[in-house]
């Protein structure tokens, strides 16, 4: 690319106007071709998705998510007010990549924890009084925590603040109580809503392609189990979220598979509302071996994730996963939503070697990092109905805060 093919790529982001993109005489006709999709609106296939990949820079495919973003949503940027309970990390499973788990014969290291069912509940009581919206349950597999067990937990924290949002246990979770209790997955899930499960989080999805899960996460649920779960809750009238855990062994046509798999279930219920990539970290887990993904290549990912499933309202960044720069830069490569306050409730990417030791942030320090990467923040609930728009609201300077950078307005 030219200083001329530069300029180009800048005025269409500058302009909005991507068509300028078609004027680019060194960008190839398969290139063309997709921006071309994109500004009708079309779906790209799957040799496109894999194309862009290979042949997208981060430019060209940044231009373009930049630009379904705004169709989307505007410069509307979600996040909520959330804190997670991890119940345990001893877990059954043995994953390559996971940093987080203890196996149960680790059960006495330092590190290691299983909470009850009251330690639980306290967390739960600790946020009395606060405006928080939803909580985010998601931990190890236990038997233990079985299917009665998770029962009890949402109805008791149903009776003691029924407007929290429970957003709880991946396919992996499920899966595993539900053969443990010898019931179906569409009995199990009918069981897990009428105890007070309000939506499922994205995690356990990883990647489906069998020739890369049986290596990284051979005997949790495979991908196929993954989305049925997904399927039968969404057939519930629920929602859920998807992720996928890139930039370890996986190929290019591994990504878009998974994404593919999401989008045709998506075209089939309507029932995702988000699609989180996970960047693979890579302290003190078996895979530590394996470089991790520079952030380029990170956002190259959120871009294409947002070019591929059209399907998908929203594209969100973890940032305790990313790190609060990369993610405020990811608001201009297609992302959406910034997740959640969080309160420093969470381990399992500090475990992993994030750059967030100690996630948690205010609202004040979420909407400040938003604004300055121009864009809205705008408070959701779990569902994303809007719970206030914090566009121009006015909080006193927090001198302390140095989590961000800004970025010129574009
Ligand atoms: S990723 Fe989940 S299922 Fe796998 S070992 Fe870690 S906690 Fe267990």
């Amino acid at each position: 690319m030219d200083g001329n093919d530069h300029h180009l790529f800048l005025r269409a982001a500058m302009t909005k106007d991507i068509s300028l993109l078609l004027q680019d005489p060194s960008l190839s006709a398969a290139l063309k071709a997709i921006a071309q999709k994109v500004m009708d609106n079309k779906r790209i296939s799957f040799d496109e998705g894999v194309f862009l990949f290979e042949h997208g820079t981060l430019a060209f495919v940044g231009t373009l998510a930049n630009f379904i973003r705004e169709r989307k949503n505007g410069d509307r940027t979600f996040f909520n007010r959330n804190f997670h309970i991890e119940p345990t990390n001893l877990c059954v499973y043995d994953c390559k990549f996971c940093s987080y788990s203890r196996l149960i014969k680790q059960r006495s290291d330092a590190d290691a924890w299983a909470f009850t069912m009251e330690d639980m509940l306290n967390i739960v009581y600790k946020y009395d009084g606060q405006p928080v919206t939803e909580v985010h349950i998601v931990g190890g597999v236990l038997p233990q925590y079985d299917l009665p067990f998770y029962q009890e937990f949402f109805k008791k924290i149903k009776q003691h603040r029924p407007d929290l949002h429970v957003k709880a246990l991946t396919p992996v979770e499920y899966h595993y109580i539900f053969k443990k209790a010898k019931v179906s997955y569409e009995e199990g899930m009918k069981l897990i809503k009428e105890a007070g499960c309000d939506s499922l989080p994205g995690g356990g999805a990883e990647i489906f392609h069998p020739e890369i899960r049986e290596q990284i996460a051979a005997d949790k649920c495979d991908g196929d189990q993954w989305l049925r779960i997904h399927e039968i809750w969404h057939e519930l009238g629920m929602r859920s979220n998807a992720t996928m855990l890139y930039g370890h062994i996986e190929r290019w046509e591994h990504r878009v598979d998974h994404m593919e798999r999401l989008r045709q279930l998506q075209d089939k219920t309507g029932g995702f509302q988000t699609f989180i990539p996970l960047k693979f970290r890579n302290q003190e887990n078996q895979m530590s071996h394996i470089a991790e993904s520079t952030a380029i290549e990170d956002l190259r990912n959120y871009a294409i994730s947002r070019i591929y499933l059209d399907n998908f309202d929203h594209i969100k960044t973890y940032w305790p996963m990313i790190g609060r720069t990369t993610a405020q830069l990811s608001l201009a490569f297609g992302v959406d939503d910034m997740d959640g306050t969080i309160d420093d409730t969470t381990k399992i990417y500090a475990m992993a070697g994030s750059e967030e030791q100690h996630p948690a942030l205010t609202t004040q320090q979420l909407v400040d990092m938003i604004r300055r990467v121009g864009r809205r923040p705008i408070e959701r609930d779990t569902l994303y109905n809007v719970v206030q728009d914090f566009t121009d609201v006015e909080f006193a300077e927090d001198k302390e805060f140095r989590g961000y950078f800004e970025l010129p307005v574009l």
